[in-house]
């Protein structure tokens, strides 16, 4: 039987270090490999060609580097690209390169499918399979980045945790491999540009608070009353609002950071005043910001996009409000790599 190669970069720099000396080499060795697995984001021993021969395969003897690899590409015509991104094991999971004005933002995966049930995702329709290792969504930034600078000439500048799967669900290590992306030894950037984003699992926000995380949140509200919201997004019933509400409450004395709210209006689902209400009334004790996001259409039509005048109507209550709104379109939709429609389709 094949013995599995354990993954060397489930180790820290000081176990690599301290797996040097036990091998009667230099801790320093340790270093060197380290940077050529992170910064330099060697797909294989044979690319590290200041470690000697004999050391590499050394390596090889020992251990693996499951990275991922890009299956497939796929284009759009707004710039938008959507990698279908294979993981060591054969699963697949998509992440996506949205380009814009002045940034360029990559949208990761955090699980291979997702547990959670809400109705109008298409991820949601393939059961959760198994969570993301640290370096499988750090290796999605790195290959975004490269696509950025490849195909719009600059570096990635923002990254979302708006793909596949829920990030508080996979907490750990989407924490390590935000570490390691804003590291200096990783991809050294700033954890403002990274937004995780949460359907709103009430105890992980309490942890997110307590561990000081320096990302920003964005939570995937979609209705204020709990009725409709445990309609559209059943898992309310086991996180209802008034836990999710408590639980933002205590993010924001801790931290002060605003809170984005994501939001979809639906035809006759939440596009009435009291909807609205609702939802001012939810929001209103910490600076907020109210992304309204465009649906898209995942399958025969039972959930429709609102019309204008709803939209109307919520932008210019929440704004006499107080609290900012944005109506966004969406990317990417001719590959089908639009929020809500990553399930590996193609
Ligand atoms: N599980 C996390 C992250 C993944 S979903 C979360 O729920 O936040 C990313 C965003 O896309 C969420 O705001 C989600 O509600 C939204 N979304 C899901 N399906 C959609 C669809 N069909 N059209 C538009 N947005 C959708």
């Amino acid at each position: 039987m094949e013995i599995k190669k354990k993954d060397i970069r489930a180790l820290t720099k000081e176990q690599l270090r301290d797996f040097f000396e036990s091998q009667g080499d230099k801790a320093f060795r340790g270093n060197q490999v380290y940077e050529w697995l992170w910064r330099k984001g060697a797909h294989s021993f044979e690319d590290m060609t200041n470690v000697s021969l004999e050391t590499r395969e050394m390596l090889e003897a020992n251990f693996a580097i499951n990275h991922i690899k890009v299956d497939q590409m796929q284009r759009s015509s707004d710039g938008t690209i959507k990698n279908a991104v294979r993981l060591h094991d054969g699963l697949i999971v998509e992440s996506v390169l949205i380009p814009a004005k002045n940034r360029t933002t990559a949208c990761v995966s955090s699980q291979v499918g997702c547990s959670l049930d809400c109705r109008f995702c298409a991820t949601s329709r393939l059961k959760r399979m198994r969570n993301l290792n640290p370096d499988e969504i750090y290796d999605q930034v790195v290959a975004i980045d490269r696509e950025s600078k490849l195909y719009h000439n600059r570096p990635l500048s923002n990254i979302v945790f708006m793909g596949m799967g829920e990030p508080l669900m996979n907490y750990n290590n989407v924490l390590k491999a935000i570490d390691k992306i804003t590291s200096p030894e990783g991809l050294g950037m700033s954890p403002k540009r990274i937004v995780v984003s949460t359907s709103g699992v009430p105890k992980m926000i309490k942890k997110m608070a307590d561990d000081e995380v320096k990302f920003k949140l964005a939570v995937s509200l979609h209705s204020a009353i709990d009725e409709i919201r445990t309609s559209i997004m059943p898992f309310n019933e086991t996180f209802p609002l008034k836990d999710l509400r408590e639980a933002l409450v205590y993010w924001y004395a801790k931290t002060k950071n605003r809170i984005t709210y994501e939001y979809v209006v639906w035809d006759g689902i939440n596009d009435t005043k009291k909807d609205v209400e609702a939802l001012i009334e939810f929001c209103k004790f910490a600076p907020s910001k109210v992304n309204i996001i465009e649906y898209n259409p995942i399958d025969d039509g039972e959930f429709q996009q609102a019309n204008s005048k709803a939209l109307d109507m919520y932008v210019s209550m929440l704004e006499a409000n107080r609290i900012t709104v944005t109506v966004r379109r969406s990317r990417g939709k001719d590959i089908d790599a639009a929020c809500g429609q990553l399930a590996n389709k193609s």
